[in-house]
């Protein structure tokens, strides 16, 4: 059975003389607009690739398939196809291994498109054969795209860990018009996560003792990257979702494609998570939440439930507006919980207590807090959508 990475980030910044550095992390080059899929063999000279493992769903090779093949054979790039098995655990990663191995081509890169779960586990697979990854996300809800880690699952899609590699993705190449195809929730819980970014970084920037996903301190531009992606997504927000119901690639879905993508990617792996990540970590324990919501939208609810766990109400107040305008889940009840479930609240908050990264919050957190915290923030959810309604969960969850 394969082991787990043995690579730790922390095991390279700490050290016994002093304070820790500050680090930042990012992909060599990001690449995005409408089309450029079509360009990808052009791109993959950056790397420089001749031999190209193309890793995408069974949907993916039906759908872009032949018109990568197209760009990878105009630049003269060998290429060779393994579908991915629909999960990112180490049973798929060694599988597809296995099948890069038995290839009669000597492959220099690994390209995975897809998903989150589908690009965690090409970096797992490039990382273990020595090769460079390239990233092509045909989804905006998730932070897969530009870090340095995966999330495992068991095959049964319940999280086993973080695996974590020493370097990024080379290459991050984004076709917006794909995202603009994708159905929308994608991209609404895609908002959920990214908002959350710039509060998280915030948390561990101005605790001394805050630690980013690479085990050290954030820099200035990690948490400047989480305040613009924020920004970005309170002035955009609402107009991008509304371009995907359109299928049409906008300038407010271009700036919240990089939000989710970039400014979030980066911004979550060198300004580091808080209570937040946390909350929605620990939500995933209720099996009832498992499939039927998506990380995106536990974040949201996280976000909340942090921010009303640091006293900022105003800001809570505008986070919860934010996600009742876009459709992301304003209080609990959005999640099908209800916070008077006294054994459920405790053990998803509980789940969430043993999150490393709850530490980066500035006092010792309980789940008796975070259980406080929620009861409050869901009551601020639920006045916030008696004055605004929640019209856009509704249309987003099909909801009448
Ligand atoms: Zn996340």
């Amino acid at each position: 059975m394969l082991q787990p990475s043995p690579f730790l980030p922390e095991s390279v910044f700490q050290n016994a003389s002093g304070a820790l550095p500050q680090v930042l992390a990012a992909p060599s080059r990001y690449i995005q607009g409408a089309g450029v899929l079509d360009q990808l063999g052009v791109y993959l000279s950056l790397v420089p690739a001749r031999r190209v493992v193309l890793y995408l769903t069974a949907g993916g090779e039906r759908r872009d398939g032949a018109r990568i093949k197209r760009s990878l054979d105009a630049a003269g790039i060998d290429s060779r196809v393994v579908i991915f098995g629909g999960e990112c655990s180490f049973e798929e990663i060694e599988r597809g291994m296995a099948a890069i191995r038995g290839l009669p081509m000597a492959a220099d890169c690994v390209v995975a498109v897809g998903g989150g779960k589908c690009v965690d586990a090409g970096k797992g697979i490039a990382f273990r054969l020595g090769l460079p990854m390239v990233s092509c996300p045909s989804l905006a809800s998730n932070d897969a795209p530009c870090s340095a880690l995966s999330v495992i699952y068991t095959p049964e899609g319940v999280t086993e860990l973080l695996e974590f590699y020493p370097q990024n993705p080379v290459l991050v190449v984004v076709d917006t018009q794909v995202v603009a195809e994708a159905p929308v929730r994608y991209l609404v819980s895609g908002m959920g996560d990214a908002l959350a970014t710039w509060y998280e970084a915030r948390t561990c920037l101005q605790n001394p003792a805050g630690r980013s996903m690479l085990g050290a301190r954030p820099t200035l531009a990690a948490a400047a990257l989480g305040e613009l992606c924020a920004n970005t997504l309170f002035a955009d927000g609402v107009a991008a979702a509304n371009a995907v119901y359109e299928r049409q690639v906008t300038p407010a879905l271009e700036h919240v494609i990089e939000a989710n993508t970039l400014l979030s990617g980066i911004g979550f792996e060198s300004g580091g998570l808080a209570g937040a990540h946390a909350v929605a970590q620990g939500l995933t324990v209720l099996p009832q939440l498992h499939p039927t919501y998506m990380h995106g939208e536990m974040v949201a609810i996280g976000l909340l439930t942090q921010l009303v766990l640091e006293s900022r109400m105003d800001e809570a107040k505008r986070v919860a507006e934010f996600c009742a305008s876009v459709g992301l889940p304003a209080h609990y009840g959005h999640l099908s919980l209800t916070t008077a479930n006294h054994t459920d609240m405790l053990a998803a908050m509980t789940g969430a207590t043993a999150m490393a990264f709850l530490q980066n919050e500035p006092f010792p957190v309980t789940a008796d807090m975070l259980m406080a915290a929620a009861v409050a923030a869901d009551e601020l959810g639920r006045a916030v959508v008696a004055r605004v309604g929640d019209e856009a969960y509704r249309r987003l969850h099909g909801v009448r």
